[in-house]
């Protein structure tokens, strides 16, 4: 039954969907095999904050009932996703990793969901976040903390860092996250996996719990790069119901998979590679670099004073950040849905419902928000910070005009322990140093596994490519991948 001998949950979602399709193995048993490792080290993981175990064991039914019958299936057919708890799904409960919403049962599906449910996936269920994906270590859940598979000790990184965990776990094949300032590739980094940040507006927000509108994206999770790449091509594309997504063509991402990196440019931004990068962390980025030369690439140094100044971009990115979710998150007041705390009048209610239904780090996002978007600082907080998300921008189009990717690290360590940086939330935000310029600027990004330090901890390589050049990323993800860790 094997085909590589390795247990079904830990296959390849590519080499998993032929196998099903030949009948060679069914998807109840992969499904099976799936919450058979989710009860083993969930508890210890804290990975999952819902299961859809009933609901995926009929969706796995039906997938085998359809390849027996020789009728046609979709192109992740019988293939376990599990999916951040940010995301909209019809009848299952959806907490955005918050009090507030501990009790919100959609009414819809997210585009994105709905899309995996008609290329005939299975939804394992619902993954542990940052709440409103507001942090980098997983440890502003209501629902407790998630730990790193690879060191219980550490943190996953996040927001998304259940669905990096859940995917380097074996607790689901394939997974989605969301990536405001880097909460898909700082995960994908610390837990050893591929994480994928599209370009704004390749994959429709609709469903998606509003964070930072301008600046959220969803983007797959996966053990491996062709994987991703798979489930990119079912998430990605126009939909009328997000005015923001953007109406293109979408390419088979796992065409040119094969296609090398001889003849494409590779900038490292030099100030990526200063002052706080750990030398390892440096030691592993320029290692995979050197591989990509080794492969035809031409590698050359870029500036980009403004994107790689983290004076600039981590502080525009958290006045920008907060601004629109002090907006977003208004609605939360205890009337339409979600959690509510009784008052003696409206305004009571509202207080106290919010009061007891944001954690710590949403709170102060709040206030941070408010005071940034109020009339009297309006100018000098979140204009300026406008103005700066231009100038990186321009910083970006600068280096694309003479580089085709742009190469640098994820983050400046390898995941660090749990408790080491909560109560700095400062140094909780420099996590973020080398990923807020990218969703500023729009551009897409890629986390690959490229080593490990000392302490046996996964090291994520960070690509960049111009707007809607996935393929690119995906491609030059690919021979590292290849090279370094097979
Ligand atoms: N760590 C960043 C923040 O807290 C990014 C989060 C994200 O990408 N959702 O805002």
């Amino acid at each position: 039954m094997a085909v590589s001998g390795k247990p079904l949950n830990e296959r390849p979602a590519h080499e998993l969907t032929a196998s099903i399709l030949s009948g060679n193995i069914t998807s109840r048993q992969l499904v099976e095999a799936v919450f058979h490792c989710i009860r083993a080290t969930n508890p210890a993981l804290n990975t999952y904050i819902t299961l859809n175990e009933s609901e995926a064991i009929r969706k796995a039914e039906e997938v085998d009932a359809r390849v027996s019958a020789g009728d046609p299936v979709g192109p992740l057919a019988g293939i376990p996703v599990a999916l951040k708890d940010l995301l909209c799904t019809r009848g299952l409960l959806t907490t955005a990793g918050s009090r507030i919403l501990e009790n919100f049962v959609p009414p819809y599906d997210a585009t994105s969901v709905a899309r995996l449910r008609e290329a005939d996936a299975v939804i394992v269920g619902k993954l542990n976040m940052d709440e409103f994906a507001m942090g980098s270590s997983n440890e502003n859940s209501a629902y407790g903390p998630v730990r790193n598979p690879h060191d219980p000790t550490r943190v996953p990184g996040g927001s998304s860092g259940a669905s990096a965990g859940s995917v380097a776990a074996n607790q689901t094949v394939l997974a989605l996250g969301t990536d405001t300032g880097g909460s898909i590739r700082l995960p994908a980094s610390f837990c050893g996996v591929v994480g994928l940040k599209p370009t704004y507006g390749r994959v429709s927000r609709y469903g998606l719990i509003a964070y930072a509108s301008s600046l959220d994206q969803i983007g797959p999770v996966a053990r491996n790069v062709r994987d991703a790449a798979l489930l990119l091509n079912v998430v990605a594309g126009h939909d009328p119901r997000d005015s923001t997504s953007v109406d293109l063509p979408v390419p088979d991402y796992t065409a040119g998979l094969e296609a090398g990196v001889a003849g494409l440019t590779i900038g490292l931004p030099s100030g990526y590679f200063g002052q706080g990068l750990d030398d390892e962390v440096r030691a592993a980025i320029i290692g995979s670099v050197e591989v990509l030369e080794n492969a035809g690439a031409e590698v050359r140094e870029v500036d980009l004073p403004v994107a790689c100044h983290p004076a600039c971009s981590v502080a525009a990115y958290y006045i920008i950040a907060t601004g629109e979710a002090s907006s977003n998150l208004s609605r939360y007041d205890g009337v339409k849905f979600g959690r509510r705390t009784e008052g003696h009048d409206l305004i009571d209610m509202y207080c106290r419902t919010r009061c007891a239904g944001f954690g710590e780090e949403v709170k102060r996002r709040i206030m941070l928000g408010t005071y940034a978007l109020s009339a009297g600082y309006y100018d000098a907080y979140y204009l300026k910070a406008q103005k700066v998300r231009t100038l990186i921008r321009q910083d970006f189009e600068r280096a694309f005009e003479s580089c085709d990717l742009l190469a640098a690290p994820v983050s400046p360590t390898p995941a660090f322990r749990i408790g080491e940086k909560t109560s700095d939330p400062l140094q909780m935000y420099l996590s973020d140093i080398y990923t807020v310029s990218v969703n500023l600027a729009g551009i897409p990004g890629i986390s690959v596994p490229c080593g490990v330090s000392a302490d046996d901890l996964p090291i994520g390589l960070q690509l960049l490519a111009p707007a809607f050049k996935e393929d690119r990323l995906l491609r030059a993800a690919y021979v590292v991948e290849q090279e370094l860790i097979r």
